[in-house]
């Protein structure tokens, strides 16, 4: 659900993991790309490289030079003042122009909330700086280069793809691995009973309740929800969005320029998705693919919208056509799926009422950790919600402090 692809980001604990798991791995090399339509007052798709900041040099004229300008400005005056927002650090990294064109509205259509309300604190890895050096190497390109040119610039350059099962066939095949009475499928915690040390739950949507003990519960469900069912402290201050699925099924051939892509990136407000990916250019598991492709959207909205799965899949499909990757009579098949809990957002706020939640929970022996038990963006893809499973499991029997997940609190509690 989502792009899921797997790339190495310096833990070969996780790498190891994932190749003694899985045998046979594509292994695939990024191609993407931005759709900067809006910015040449185009309706259709205007595609330039990723990251959008580095295709400086292929912006419009006026646009273009207001960038240089900026980033000249920047360059020659650099400022300690340490940014608040996510805002602030774009303005101090780029200026105003790449803001407004580029990251104020892709930021709003991903996390569905302003950049001013978003802490940059999550960027490092995710978000690429642009160095006088390197801007300078990329106006000396000639144009047909950089068309062309991947940036090469990020931890997923390069990255895998199980060839077979889809990326739930890494997770299957890990926990088939392990004992079978470790896991209990199709059950929900619906109490948690944190002076007995057990949990409620009930079994494949049963009424009947039942009850297990625990000596230490890691949590990975959301933390606002885990919050809001103890109530160990005062709901916590904390946003996420949701996410639209929208997959769709289309006869070959393939829409010529998609061929070489692995996924798209769309800021423009007037198609649902932030993101699209061709699928069925990872792996063998497009249902006969000597007859078929697929392209699968990604649409966030706000929690609480009220825009329905049905008008979002008819949107993302009238969009696909806008921009030209497919036409409706190739359509097969359309599957679409909401995410509930889509992003963990980085607001400002954010880090101060995780601290408060575990600063309850962890005394109590619960640990919450994940993409939405921890709620830390910038480390909740599948490589480091398994890393921060490794690592509370080494701080709680080896004593060993854990690295990659910062709950805000003193190393030494105790
Ligand atoms: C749209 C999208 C795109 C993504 N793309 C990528 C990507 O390209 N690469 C990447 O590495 N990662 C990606 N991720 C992140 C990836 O999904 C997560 O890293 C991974 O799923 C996190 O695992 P987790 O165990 O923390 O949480 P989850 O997978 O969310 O697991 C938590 C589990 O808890 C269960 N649960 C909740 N409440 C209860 C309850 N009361 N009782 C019992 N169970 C409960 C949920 O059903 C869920 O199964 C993406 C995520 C999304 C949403």
């Amino acid at each position: 659900m989502g792009v899921h692809i797997t790339f190495s980001q310096n833990f070969p604990y996780y790498d190891k993991a994932i190749r003694e798991t899985v045998q046979e791995l594509n292994s695939l090399q990024r191609n993407c790309s931005v759709d900067m339509n809006c910015m040449f007052g185009e309706n259709g798709i205007h595609l330039v490289p990723y990251p959008a900041q580095f295709a400086v040099p292929l912006f419009p004229e006026k646009d273009k030079q207001n960038c240089l300008a900026e980033l000249k400005e920047r360059y020659e005056n650099k400022s300690d003042v340490r940014p608040v927002t996510f805002e602030d650090w774009v303005l101090k990294n780029f200026g105003p122009t790449i803001h407004d064109s580029f990251f104020k509205p892709y930021m709003r259509k991903i996390w569905t909330i302003e950049t001013s309300k978003m802490t940059p604190v999550w960027v490092g890895s995710r978000v690429a700086k642009l160095p006088q050096e390197k801007l300078e190497s990329l106006c000396a390109m000639n144009k047909e280069d950089l068309v062309k040119a991947d940036f090469g610039w990020g931890p997923n350059a390069y990255f895998t793809y199980p060839k077979y099962g889809g990326i739930g066939a890494v997770w299957r095949q890990m926990a088939e691995k392990l004992p079978e009475n470790w896991f209990k499928y199709n059950s929900k915690v619906v109490s948690v009973n944190y002076h007995s040390k057990s949990i409620n739950f009930i079994e494949n949507n049963n009424a009947i309740i039942k009850t297990m003990d625990y000596d230490i519960l890691i949590n990975t469900a959301p933390i606002d929800k885990l919050i809001n069912e103890t109530k160990l402290c005062l709901p916590l201050n904390i946003v996420h969005n949701k996410v639209f699925i929208v997959g769709v099924g289309l006869e070959l051939p393939m829409t010529e320029f998609c061929e070489t892509i692995t996924w798209l990136y769309f800021p423009d407000p007037a198609v649902p998705f932030y993101r699209i990916s061709f699928h069925s250019r990872y792996d063998e598991v497009t249902p006969d693919n000597t007859k078929y492709w697929s392209v699968m959207c990604e649409c966030a909205r706000e929690a609480d919208d009220p825009i329905t799965e049905e008008e979002i899949r008819d949107q993302a499909v009238e969009g696909l056509i806008l921009k030209s990757i497919i036409t409706r009579e190739k359509i097969v098949s359309l599957y679409s799926k909401t995410l509930n809990y889509g992003y963990p957002i980085p607001t400002i706020e954010r880090d101060n009422e995780i601290a408060r939640a575990h600063a309850v929970l962890e005394p109590l022996n619960i640990y919450s950790r994940g993409r939405f038990g921890g709620w830390k963006y910038e480390a909740s893809n599948q490589d480091h919600c398994f890393i921060q499973g490794k690592e509370l499991a080494d701080r709680l029997f080896l004593d060993i402090p854990e690295k990659l997940y910062k709950t805000g609190l003193p190393e030494k509690r105790g």
